[in-house]
């Protein structure tokens, strides 16, 4: 039997995972933790909306229901606003402390340690997962930068957190209708669209723009019209979905269940926009041609662009944007699609990467404007990526 189970009070955190706040093992660890919460939050999140609530109690501990159900135990150990002196981690865990380093938590817990994603070691227990939150996600192995400890029966990473429930950023973007409920479609788009304009969210061009979203979904031509965004406090993306034929639906998700999302091919903007949108996809890049896997040839107002894959090593990839030069351009002209292939297949032998290369200066995905280049070329191919056949399915 490992350590732990014997030697501390992380067995009661374990007992409660799941359970629901009156349940006796929840309130064994509620007295754990010194009887009363010092301080309740409570909020609706997302919709169809579940109710969280967090019990912060004043020695640092912290109990997170998810619809009367125990989501999260946080050992909070440096100060909080309710626990000015922070948890004592050797009554929970036996031969650690506040100054534990990660190595440290690992021989006290006798647990295996892995990474959820850069910068969110955890160790697997018996019946849960201990997520280690260090001091700017890294320096675990310094002692003092053990900040806080997360119990939770999910494994970490494959859902949103349970703390980001109440990320200042994007926690409160979701306007509901009064007093009916449900998602105010209008307000909720208008708060989403402020909060990108100022900042805290990015829009994923993957998906269906925020401002395409109620257009689209008037049209009567889609099942589902989805925008995604991710916040880039908490890095939750909120997934803002309305359906022809059920409520609209407000969810957080991490990148992975937000990626799996399905999204059908989005109709031709003449089927749905209004003059100036359709005036504006005159304007902008368009899909021409691709072969899946290695390239996409683009048009935008008469100039060809090429996006092709190229290998940096075995573990890496990348792409590079090129615009057809006139012989380029000519030889495409008269060659086709099997001179674009050949032409790709020149990008993705000529590390593009690497400054001598004839393709390193042309690389439009290192300029100063690679950013908007790049959201270009995420809307012209939306509907023919691999993401889009898997979404389809
Ligand atoms: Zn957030």
């Amino acid at each position: 039997m490992e350590r732990w189970r014997t030697h501390t009070l992380l067995p009661l955190v374990l007992d409660a995972l799941g359970l629901t706040g009156t349940d006796p093992a929840t309130r064994r660890l509620a007295e754990a933790f010194g009887g009363e919460p010092a301080a309740v939050r409570e909020r609706l999140v997302g919709e169809p909306a579940r109710r969280s609530r967090r019990l912060l109690f004043a020695s640092g501990g912290e109990i997170v229901l998810h619809d009367d159900a125990v989501a999260a135990v946080v050992l909070h150990l440096g100060p909080t606003p309710h626990a000015p002196r922070g948890l004592d981690l050797a009554e929970w865990i036996d031969g650690a402390d506040g100054d534990a380093t990660l190595e440290q938590l690992v021989t006290a817990v006798g647990a295996p340690r892995h990474f959820a994603g850069f910068g969110t070691p955890y160790l697997t227990l018996d019946g849960g997962y201990a997520r280690l939150d260090f001091r700017d996600r890294r320096g675990w192995n310094e002692p003092g930068n053990l900040l806080s400890i997360t119990v939770t029966a999910e494994e970490p990473g494959r859902t949103t957190r349970p703390e980001d429930d109440d990320c200042p950023s994007c926690s409160d973007l979701l306007v509901r209708r009064e007093p009916a409920g449900g998602v105010d479609v209008e307000a909720t788009v208008d708060a989403l669209a402020a909060a990108l304009a100022v900042g805290p969210l990015t829009e994923d061009a993957h998906w269906v723009r925020l401002a395409d979203l109620q257009p689209l979904h008037a049209s009567g031509l889609m099942e589902r019209v989805e925008s995604q965004l991710t916040c880039t406090t908490c890095r939750r993306i909120i997934c803002l979905t309305l359906f022809r034929d059920s409520p609209p639906t407000f969810r957080y998700a991490v990148l992975d269940e937000a990626m799996r999302r399905p999204l059908e091919p989005i109709p031709p903007v003449e089927q749905w926009g209004d003059a100036a949108r359709i005036a504006e996809e005159a304007g902008s890049m368009h899909h021409v041609d691709h072969e899946p896997g290695a390239w996409f040839l683009l048009e935008q107002q008469g100039v060809l662009y090429l996006h092709a894959r190229y290998v940096i090593n075995t573990m890496l990839d990348d792409s590079a944007l090129i615009r057809l030069d006139d012989t380029e351009h000519e030889a495409y002209r008269t060659g086709g699609r099997s001179y674009i292939s050949r032409l790709a297949r020149r990008i993705h032998d000529g590390s593009p990467h690497e400054k001598s290369s004839p393709f390193h200066q042309r690389n439009l995905l290192r300029g100063p404007d690679a950013r908007s280049y790049r959201d270009a070329v995420a809307q012209a191919v939306v509907n023919h990526t691999w993401l889009a056949e898997q979404r389809r399915r």
